[in-house]
């Protein structure tokens, strides 16, 4: 599709290494969707059928506050905690005897059951996380592929090199708010998969979302204590659950920071995660500018900049500074977002998490030394958390906007004499999460792909919407704790459980 494949062959031949550890596949897996539009009568401008769309989210307001039939166990206690971690390992040896056969079944009957659910979890992402619709529907998409593509991966666990797999009993799963569904089903799918019972506690914005995608899971066949849905009644209890010993290991998706906590809890903490990242793109004069700006665009300001992958800045190299052609495309193409709440099934770019406060907040409304505002992002008088998309030009490198993750919709624009000051521009950041290159040069695409320090890289594409198989997703530096494979690429069971070689015998 074109969302994928860049102008040129020679160009496309370079983007297929665009994961240094893995292979990329040519076509999504049979029966694996996401990326691709998923309802009948799909309109291509919001990748969803928009009466369909319509139609789920009239009913938001009131549906939604039905549906937590499996709302989660809340531990009011120490004792509590530890009684939960215990259920699961106990349940572990029963959950490994299945075998990879077993368990594969469960979770593919887990991918359909969440198919099911398409529509009711995309009223519990718009209500709850404030998800629109155009992003909440290729999410849901994401959780199904991941059941599908892990129950897949498990059953080749046991053929690797003849070592002795031994998954972990019990593993912690700490989602965050800002993909709540597919990010939770990913790591919980990943862990049954793998053997392991789960404990998952869905973070605080979007424990409903946590809690319909358990319910789908428990729905297919995963017994109850096997998947455990908890929250805490009291966040100091959350050193317990991470410290505890019959915790064998953490899949976190958050902040570095709350690595950095997690790692101070217990410092042998198995944590395998997925941190932060301040993403740039890299648009050189051999790009196709109108392509471009298009990309960036949707990378800024898709689910209002609040995903780790999102580009918080645009790097201009050359005389991409000076060009009128960019520079007008571009903020015509920002200006032009419908910013709205979820309930408008067209809206483009939905409201932040909760009015903004502290970094958010002054990003927003102020300018660092020798920035200034193309445009200001402005709070509409609808809704607190609905902000008009910003872009600051002149930011400097070395500044706090240049270095920071901000997780909001503003966009910054750097400009660099040459592609390698570009490239050293966004290598002095610490984290590495995606990062992407317009060009149609091959020359400068290589010398990107050999310079650039990010675990996801795209040339000519947006920096967004990783695909499970297809591009797996996974920083460097900052961006990653732990083993460092990639969600939903071939690795990832690996690096969940323990692996001893086969005896030698004989
Ligand atoms: N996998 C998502 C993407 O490729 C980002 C996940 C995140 O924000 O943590 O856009």
């Amino acid at each position: 599709t074109d969302r994928f494949v860049a102008s040129l062959a020679e160009v496309d031949a370079a983007a297929a290494h665009t994961h240094r550890v893995q292979d990329r596949t040519a076509e999504p897996a049979p029966g694996l969707t996401s990326g691709f539009g998923n309802t009948p009568d799909t309109d291509p401008a919001i990748g969803v059928n928009r009466e369909w769309g319509r139609a789920i989210l009239e009913r938001v307001p009131d549906s939604v506050l039905g549906i937590t039939t499996a709302d989660a166990a809340i531990l009011p206690d120490e004792a509590a905690v530890h009684a939960a971690l215990e259920r699961a390992q106990g349940a572990a040896a029963a959950w490994q005897e299945l075998g990879p056969d077993g368990r594969a079944q469960i979770l593919h009957r887990a991918g359909d059951a969440l198919e099911r659910r398409r529509a009711q979890l995309l009223e519990v992402m718009a209500s709850e996380a404030g998800k629109t619709l155009d992003q909440g529907d290729p999410e849901v998409s994401e959780a199904i592929d991941f059941a599908h593509y892990y129950a897949e991966r498990a059953r080749e666990l046991p053929g690797i090199d003849g070592a002795t797999y031994t998954p972990a009993d019990v593993t912690l799963v700490t989602p965050p708010w800002n993909f709540p569904v597919a990010i939770p089903a990913g790591s919980t799918l990943s862990a049954l998969a793998s053997g392991s019972t789960v404990v998952i506690k869905p973070a605080r914005q979007a424990r409903r979302c946590g809690a319909v995608m358990v319910e789908a899971l428990w729905e297919a066949g995963v017994p109850r204590e096997v998947l455990q849905l908890v929250q805490l009644a009291d966040s100091a209890l959350g050193e317990k659950l991470v410290a505890s010993p019959l915790v064998d290991q953490v899949i976190l998706t958050g902040g570095y920071e709350t690595a950095e906590m997690f790692r101070g809890f217990r410092s042998d903490l198995r944590l395998l995660g997925e941190t932060s990242g301040k993403n740039a793109i890299i648009v050189t004069p051999s790009a196709d500018l109108d392509l471009a700006a298009k990309d960036v665009v949707y990378s800024a300001f898709g689910h209002a900049g609040q995903k780790c992958s999102a580009a918080s800045l645009v790097i201009l190299v050359g005389s991409v500074a000076k060009s009128r052609r960019f520079h007008d495309q571009l903020l015509d193409a920002v200006r032009s977002l419908h910013v709205a709440l979820p309930t408008d099934p067209t809206a483009e770019v939905g409201p932040v998490i909760a009015p903004p406060t502290g970094k958010l907040r002054e990003a927003l409304t102020s300018l660092g030394e020798g920035e200034t505002w193309v445009i200001e992002p402005r709070q509409l008088p609808e809704d607190e958390r609905l902000w008009t998309p910003g872009v600051r030009a002149g930011v400097r490198r070395g500044s706090e906007y240049h270095l920071i993750e901000y997780f909001g919709p503003i966009l910054g624009v750097m400009t660099a004499a040459t592609l390698d000051e570009a490239i050293a521009i966004q290598n002095e950041i610490s984290y590495g999460l995606t990062a992407g290159i317009h060009a149609l040069d091959a020359g400068e695409i290589r010398t990107w792909l050999a310079g650039i320090q990010a675990g996801n890289l795209y040339v000519n594409r947006g920096i967004t919407g990783a695909i499970v198989q297809r591009q797996p997703f996974g920083g460097w530096k900052k961006s990653v704790v732990g083993a460092g494979f990639k969600a939903g690429g071939p690795n990832y069971l690996i690096g969940l459980g323990r692996w001893a070689d086969a005896p030698v015998t004989g």
